[in-house]
């Protein structure tokens, strides 16, 4: 095994991505929409016309994907930056896909980014890197920051460490969305901003964390929007005089910042 497939053990997962931010389920059902009716574990198709048709196969330099438009455009920058400063990785670097509509590995309510196409999952020798064991393929470190330059958020943070995985960061989608790229930009609505089920990633952590400290709340601290964080949160609503809907927007998110420990 070269040093390339070697793994090595992953310190400080919460930080990798510095201020990088996952895509969030809120924000792509308001900026691009539902990719389907139904989900499950399985790989399905896109049944939404309106992401369809931003639905490309193309080549990104050493291998063809199918994904959405921008994504895959993204991605091929970003490759050819791993092709001038780490040739050996590049000249080893495979995809185990990038779209596939369906729920994250294990979960029932969290839609998986791949399911708009804005998420990649790498090999490298033909090797998948193990989801869930905190390491990492040598490879898949030396290329994540490069990715994270290239707009590109590394699974390695997740809750559940999936090193294999990269996808558009938040702040990227939100910038195609301002600039057009998904037709007229329009104001999105608010819940594009807020945090309820399905929704993940470090602001979802930092929720969880301040419903237990401020009101000695017991939710697991795992960045993944649950039924028992929406449970918390329709609590701690009630508690504050708040509309008890189980969703995080502004008014909630300033009680949450500012409320004092109970
Ligand atoms: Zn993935």
């Amino acid at each position: 095994m070269s040093w390339i497939s070697d793994t090595q053990l992953l310190t400080d997962r919460q930080n990798l991505n510095g201020d990088i931010l996952p895509l969030t389920n809120n924000l792509m059902l308001h900026v691009l929409g539902n990719p389907r009716g139904n989900y499950d574990q399985s790989c399905q198709s896109v049944s939404n016309p309106a992401i369809r048709k931003l639905i490309v196969t193309e080549s990104v330099g050493p291998f063809k994907v199918t994904g959405l438009k921008p994504a895959v455009d993204q991605l091929r920058t970003a490759l050819a930056d791993v092709k001038n400063e780490i040739p050996e990785v590049y000249a080893v670097l495979n995809t185990a896909g990038m779209l596939c509509v369906r729920y994250v590995r294990g979960s029932k309510s969290s839609i998986s980014n791949h399911s708009w196409g804005c998420a990649i999952d790498f090999t490298l020798e033909g090797k998948l890197d193990a989801r869930g064991d905190n390491r990492a393929q040598k490879g898949l470190i030396a290329m994540h920051p490069i990715m994270n330059r290239n707009g590109f958020f590394w699974g390695a943070s997740f809750k559940t460490e999936d090193s294999m995985h990269f996808e558009i960061s938040r702040q990227l989608l939100l910038a195609w969305q301002r600039d057009g790229v998904f037709g007229e930009p329009k104001d999105l609505p608010q819940e594009a901003h807020r945090f309820s089920i399905g929704d993940r990633g470090p602001e979802v952590e930092w929720i969880q964390q301040r419903l237990n400290i401020l009101n000695g709340f017991d939710v697991d601290e795992d960045g993944i929007f649950g039924p028992a964080t929406r449970a918390a949160v329709i609590e701690f609503q009630r508690l504050h005089g708040l509309v008890a809907d189980g969703v995080v927007g502004p008014k909630t998110m300033d009680a949450l910042k500012n409320a004092p420990v109970q």
